[in-house]
């Protein structure tokens, strides 16, 4: 094998592409990008690279794409994979051959169904483009409408308030953070909001969004409605699975993968927001991550497997979400839980265990102020890898050093 392709360079095409060359693999790389820049770190566009710097944070500097030999083209959308010529096809007609390929396309903000007008006053923030399109309306004297309490809404208003501009938000839902949260950590982030200023509006019915050039408006179901200067539009992300499934690749909630990142071409993998793959922790249930740390794993792992190798995913799933000085750690999946046991820490910070019905511990929650609940989540994931049932009053206590229930 002489030729590797990564079509998408995110955190996750730049992370494999460095990992096959510390694989030892010493054919050609090229890693293929829509946008215009290098790859870039998508966390800070909603927290501090928002009100901050112009240029966007690298995963790597162009001298380490160029010491490491990886060809890396920006502003190049792959339209077509040509499965039988084994080539990539580029909107400005390049072709490009590969011996195996690897998709790393991401995923997308979801839209928000029959929204008028276009004059720039309903917008969505994925990529550095959309920072700075918004950046300039987040200050003192501005209304900002934001639609969607997950965690890019929320940590938009966070740094929206920093800046300076109110903020309306706005959950289809009864409840923040519906989607992998448990309810007192939402609570303690909707009361912190509160707090900062930010208006929240739940179980909200919106009829729809209009962009009436000099202002925009959130239009409810029952008549009332929210001018705001701006909105911005935060209800979820769809893979970006086109290429995938015009290329005759299986498709399940995102191009679907076995638990080596192979797809149902044994020369494509997919790593990142784009797959969903059997997570073994949970009984092969098929999940679809959006997490930074799992687009860099994976795309270690997809390197190795891309050069022969036969690693599984293994990792147990973490995100993290940063909000004023909250910080809230997530690491597995609750969803199968049964039991949740709370342990308190100082400052306000407090753990929730989640066990499943045999007593396994398959999650942990946690939100305190900066790294309050960090090392606790860190050890609490060792514990899920580890398939470990824990007794509920111990991981209760502040006093059980969890690092002692993971040696035992
Ligand atoms: C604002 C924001 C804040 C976030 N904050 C957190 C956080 O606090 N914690 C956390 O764990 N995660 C966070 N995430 C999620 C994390 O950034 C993503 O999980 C991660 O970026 C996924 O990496 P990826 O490489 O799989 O996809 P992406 O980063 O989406 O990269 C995919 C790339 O592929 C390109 N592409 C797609 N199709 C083509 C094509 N046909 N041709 C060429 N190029 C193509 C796209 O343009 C894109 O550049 C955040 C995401 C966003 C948007």
């Amino acid at each position: 094998m002489t030729n590797i392709v990564i079509i998408g360079a995110g955190e996750c095409g730049a992370r494999a592409a460095f990992a096959l060359r510390e694989k030892g693999f010493d054919g050609e790389v090229t890693l293929i990008g829509a946008e215009p820049h290098l790859p870039y770190e998508r966390p800070p566009l909603s927290k501090d690279g928002l009100a901050g710097a112009e240029a966007p944070k690298y995963v790597a500097s162009a001298e380490r794409y160029k010491e490491a030999e990886i060809a890396v083209l920006t502003d190049a959308l792959v339209e077509k994979i040509d499965r039988m010529c084994k080539a990539v096809r580029l909107a400005d007609g390049r072709s490009i051959d590969y011996d195996r390929l690897l998709l790393a396309t991401g995923a997308r903000p979801r839209a928000f169904p029959g929204a008028s007008g276009n004059s720039g006053r309903i917008r969505v923030l994925r990529t550095h483009a959309d920072a700075l399109a918004i950046r300039p309306t987040l200050v003192p004297g501005r209304k900002i409408a934001i639609i969607g309490g997950g965690f890019i809404g929320l940590e938009l208003a966070a740094t929206t308030r920093k800046l300076g501009a109110e903020v309306t938000l706005v959950e289809g839902l009864p409840r923040l953070l519906t989607r992998g949260v448990p309810e007192e950590i939402a609570a303690v982030v909707a009361e912190r909001h509160r707090l900062e200023g930010v208006e929240i509006v739940c179980g909200a019915k919106i009829a729809t969004l209009e962009d009436g050039g000099h202002e925009a408006r959130v239009l409810f179901a029952d008549g009332g409605s929210v001018s705001a200067d701006l909105v911005i539009v935060g209800i979820g992300a769809v893979p970006n699975t086109e290429l995938a499934e015009a290329a005759g690749l299986a498709i399940d909630n995102g191009i679907a993968v076995d638990e080596r990142l192979c797809t149902s071409d044994p020369d494509i993998f997919a790593a990142g927001d784009c797959c969903s793959f059997p997570l073994s922790h949970y009984g092969g249930r098929r999940v679809r991550l959006e997490a930074w740390r799992s687009a860099q794993e994976q795309g270690t792992l997809a390197a190795a497997n891309l050069i022969g190798g036969a690693e599984p995913v293994s990792s147990v799933p973490w995100f993290w979400s940063d909000q004023y000085n909250l910080t809230l750690q997530i690491a597995g999946l609750a969803d199968g839980a049964v039991a949740t046991v709370r342990r308190d820490m100082e400052a306000g910070a407090f753990i929730l265990f989640h066990l499943d019905g045999e007593g396994r511990l398959i999650a942990a929650s946690g939100v305190g102020p900066g790294n309050a609940v960090a090392r606790d989540i860190r050890l609490a994931e060792m514990l899920i890898a580890a398939g470990s049932r824990p007794d509920p009053q111990v991981l209760a206590s502040p006093d059980t050093k969890l690092r002692k229930l993971l040696a035992a």
